[in-house]
């Protein structure tokens, strides 16, 4: 009720929400409250949390912040939905997100912009910007989020939270609404790198009806949090460090590698060469893949339809050129455009080749050392509206957490400073389903 009440009384200010399920979110707490009594409450038994709306909940409007989906009740829940109901959590509500997770600020939205709680003039980040501003502002201790080039991570480090993107596998991707299959990971946004243990601990695991869910045991995150970090080696990418990164974030990415010193870790620098390639190489697949994921929005199976279609192919047309934002668009034609027969080869073909280079960067550098660190973005927070109109420089927003995606790495996201008022996020990747040390390495920051 206390979270209900502040999202009614300051929600208006950041827009975080789409949807509050309040009366279900009572009922699910009354619930968990007679479980609790009963002794078999979960391991979130009564947590209230908020799912990122890319997330099916039955009953429930599930609109991935488009128009297209407006209308749209999920007559199923995601696999993480399940998971979490299942480990005892509240459901608060839907969050507001960039039209189907394609963006860095949130202000794709076919609801809204999002705006940041440290500064209301600042975007959040994306495209999980609502589960990130609902925690920062108190109208959530805790959400789920999806990661597919940054979108977990970036907005946790815009707002002062700890995000992490596990492994690709780790987590089932049945019924979140797909964007880049071959990317899209779900993943926990909170406070802190306990309470993102907890949630991973609750949302993780093999999923028959995800097929590239992976058949490994869920190591016991939380009992791990207190592993000696004494010996860990972390290797320090000098691609990370480049002109376009704020002095600010490099100088507190740097005093927090020396609180890690202090904890026992020995700090290597080492090279990821095809780093500069990451950002062109996703900005072919991820579309590529966005544009076959997204045909089945053509208004006869479920969505938007547009009035009056004279024909078929006026359904379809009119179905897509209204139901889509302009962000969505270009995304579907660059696609097409990649995939297209005599293109095919020098752009989407040529794309996978780099992204094979990129993740044996990672295979090297994970030969001499345990973890990677580095900032989560190359600047703070920035203003509302400053990069809508220019595709590129939004695209470059995501220049340190778009490899990890590409090679399936697990990453987390943890606060280490402000500058200028607003949170600077330092980024922490790991071995392939490592995400134990990625969160013991946070939470003894912390
Ligand atoms: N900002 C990136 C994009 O626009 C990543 C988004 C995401 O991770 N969902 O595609």
């Amino acid at each position: 009720q206390q979270y209900l009440d502040a999202i009614v009384a300051h929600d208006p200010r950041y827009n975080s929400y789409i949807t509050v399920t309040a009366d279900a979110a009572l009922a699910q707490a009354r619930a968990a409250d007679q479980a609790r009594q009963n002794g078999n409450g979960g391991l979130l038994c009564g947590v209230p949390i908020a799912h990122k709306d890319i997330f099916c909940t039955e009953g429930v409007r599930t609109s991935c912040a488009s128009k297209m989906l407006d209308n749209f009740i999920a007559p199923y829940n995601a696999t993480v939905v399940s998971k979490m109901a299942q480990a005892g959590t509240v459901t608060l509500g839907k969050t507001n997100m960039d039209e189907f997770a394609m963006g860095s600020s949130n202000e794709t939205s076919f609801y809204g912009k999002v705006h940041n709680p440290w500064n209301t003039d600042c975007v959040p980040g994306g495209s999980s910007g609502g589960s990130a501003a609902a925690i920062a502002a108190g109208l959530a201790p805790a959400a789920t989020g999806t990661d597919t080039g940054g979108s977990i991570r970036q907005p946790a480090a815009l707002c002062g939270l700890t995000g992490i993107k596990p492994t690709y596998g780790r987590v089932s991707r049945y019924g979140m609404i797909a964007f880049a299959s071959s990317l899209d990971q779900a993943g926990p946004m909170a406070k802190t790198a306990e309470d993102n243990a907890l949630l991973l601990q609750a949302m993780a695991g093999f999923d028959p009806l995800d097929s590239t869910s992976m058949q490994l045991a869920v190591p016991d995150f939380v009992g791990n949090l207190n592993k000696d970090l004494k010996g860990l080696k972390i290797g320090v990418p000098k691609e990370y460090f480049s002109e376009g990164l704020d002095p600010a974030i490099g100088a507190a990415v740097e005093a927090a590698l020396d609180e890690y010193r202090k904890l026992g870790a020995e700090i290597k620098a080492i090279s990821l060469p095809h780093t500069h390639l990451a950002v062109p190489c996703y900005y072919i697949i991820a579309p590529a893949e966005a544009s076959a994921n997204l045909s089945r929005f053509d208004g006869v199976r479920y969505g938007y339809r547009c009035e009056n279609p004279k024909d078929l192919d006026d359904l379809y047309t009119r179905t897509r050129a209204e139901g889509f934002g302009a962000e969505v668009k270009r995304r579907i034609l660059i696609g097409t455009y990649a995939l297209s027969s005599g293109f095919y080869d020098a752009y989407y073909r040529k794309a996978q080749q780099i992204r094979r280079l990129i993740k044996q960067d990672f295979d090297a550098a994970f030969k001499e050392v345990d973890m990677i660190a580095g900032p989560t973005t190359p600047n703070p927070a920035f203003a509302l509206g400053e990069k809508v109109s220019d595709p590129l420089t939004m695209y470059l927003e995501d220049i340190y957490t778009i490899a990890v995606n590409l090679a399936g790495l697990p990453a987390i996201s943890l606060p280490v400073g402000f500058t200028q008022g607003k949170p600077i996020g330092l980024q922490l990747i790991g071995r392939d389903f490592d995400e134990a040390s990625l969160l013991a390495a946070a939470h003894q920051y912390q």
